[in-house]
């Protein structure tokens, strides 16, 4: 008999909205996430374009559907060790990795405020540091603490136990794997970001005061390393002055042949951060040429005339040694000058990479990474950013696709 269930693995915009559309329908889902918490890189974010809304508002929406719905199961702090079977009748081997923390946690604190030991917080891109035991964000959901065992103290430490007055933490927690029979998976993994390490002559890892978009999220975030104040990461002064430098490893064939098609927009939407914090800081967009398809257009429109565009692809980003600012070099495409800017900060629009290192041999990728069909798998659909770049409304719209997808393979066998 075929499996009615669905397995969903990935908990960002993709996979919750898959996840709930299907369940919406009628069919039981279970959701897989190897992180602590649901919400994927969204959560990540300071506000969404076009609307500049915080990622929470739209967020929060999902949480309260999966709350609601008794045929979602989620696993948060899970991945997949083995996919076996065929379309209707896929047999899936979940490794769930320990929390440390069970339901009883309140998410009141108190462990933490007395943890003497630290740890890299890898939702501020490594910025600043968390407790071992922590919790992953203000909106975390689940909103429960978690131990990071690399860092902990154990046993022999024991401070967060003795603090808890809930009895919520269990240090001896261990790994658990089993089995979950569906009869289809959506594979919704989604993406991360490209090493900018890797464009060396941009300097990122080397001048302090070259950034990633993404870590421009987490700067111009209330709830991020600066409480939303975006400053230079080697003094701490206001940034007065920023270059956004498009296509970061994008587009070439020696790094992202492909373009992300979300990085125009992104940087655009953090030029309103840098404008709203001071409307007299000066912002320049280097880009090779604009991609805001569709409706961005307008959006395009109303921000370019706040800023400085050049068109023309960055050549290279020296630093001054006394100063720290850093002088980017370009040739202008439009006039033929070569320019040198001086800016406070840089801000590198580095593209998506596919999340499919590690997957199990069912899921087929191309030579990017992305997630395509199988023909021997049939059953196994991607749904977002891990088959495609895309921003959240079209990852929205791909994961509600891949969820009638699913259900079509759980009933018509
Ligand atoms: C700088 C930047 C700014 C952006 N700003 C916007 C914006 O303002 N507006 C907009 O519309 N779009 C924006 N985007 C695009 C947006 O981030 C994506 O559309 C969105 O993240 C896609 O969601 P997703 O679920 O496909 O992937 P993700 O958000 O990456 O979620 C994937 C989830 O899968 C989990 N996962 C990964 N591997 C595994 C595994 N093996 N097992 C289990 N779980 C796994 C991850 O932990 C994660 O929770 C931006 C992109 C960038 C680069």
């Amino acid at each position: 008999m075929a499996h009615k269930s669905i397995l969903v693995v990935g908990g960002g915009v993709s996979g919750l909205t898959a996840a709930i559309e299907a369940s919406e329908a009628g069919s039981e889902v279970y959701l897989v996430e190897q992180k602590s918490y649901l919400g994927g890189r969204v959560a990540q974010m300071n506000q969404y374009f076009p609307k500049l809304c915080p990622p929470n508002c739209g967020l929060e929406i999902n949480f309260k559907r999966i709350k609601q719905n008794p045929r979602i199961k989620f696993f948060t702090l899970a991945e997949i060790e083995k996919i076996d079977g065929v379309e209707g009748d896929y047999t899936v081997t979940v490794k769930s990795n320990p929390r440390y923390v069970n339901q009883n946690c309140t998410a009141c604190g108190k462990c933490s405020e007395v943890c003497p030991a630290q740890r890299s917080n890898e939702f501020n891109y490594g910025m600043d540091k968390t407790q071992a035991i922590y919790k992953a964000h203000e909106f975390a959901f689940p909103m429960k603490y978690v131990i990071d065992d690399q860092a902990c103290l154990g046993a022999e430490c024991g401070k967060c136990v003795a603090a808890c007055q809930y009895g919520a933490i269990e240090l001896d927690m261990s790994a658990k794997s089993f089995n979950l029979n569906v009869g289809a998976i959506v594979w919704a993994t989604g993406w991360q970001p490209y090493d900018a390490k890797k464009v060396d002559y941009y300097g990122y890892g080397k001048h302090e005061n070259v950034i990633t978009n993404v870590i421009m999220e987490r700067l111009a975030a209330s709830n991020g390393p600066t409480a939303g104040k975006i400053v230079r990461p080697s003094d701490g002064k206001e940034v007065k002055s920023v270059a956004f430098v498009q296509c970061a490893g994008s587009r070439d064939e020696n790094h992202l042949p492909y373009c992300s098609g979300v990085c125009c927009m992104a940087s655009l939407k953090q030029a309103t951060y840098v404008k709203a914090m001071n409307s007299d800081s000066k912002v320049y967009m280097f880009y090779i040429d604009v991609r805001a398809m569709g409706k961005h257009e307008d959006f395009y429109t109303k921000v370019q005339d706040d800023i400085t565009m050049i068109k023309g692809k960055v050549g290279e980003i020296s630093e001054d040694p006394v100063t720290k600012d850093l002088i980017v070099q370009v040739e202008n495409q439009l006039t033929g000058e070569i320019m040198k800017e001086t800016v406070d900060m840089v801000v590198l629009a580095t593209g998506m990479v596919p999340a499919t290192s590690n997957v199990p041999d069912a899921i087929a990728y191309d030579e990017d990474g992305f997630v395509v069909s199988n023909p021997q798998q049939l059953g196994i659909y991607g749904a977002g950013c891990v088959k495609k770049p895309l921003d959240v409304s079209s990852s929205v719209k791909d994961s509600t696709s891949a969820a009638l997808k699913a259900i079509q393979s759980t009933v018509r066998r």
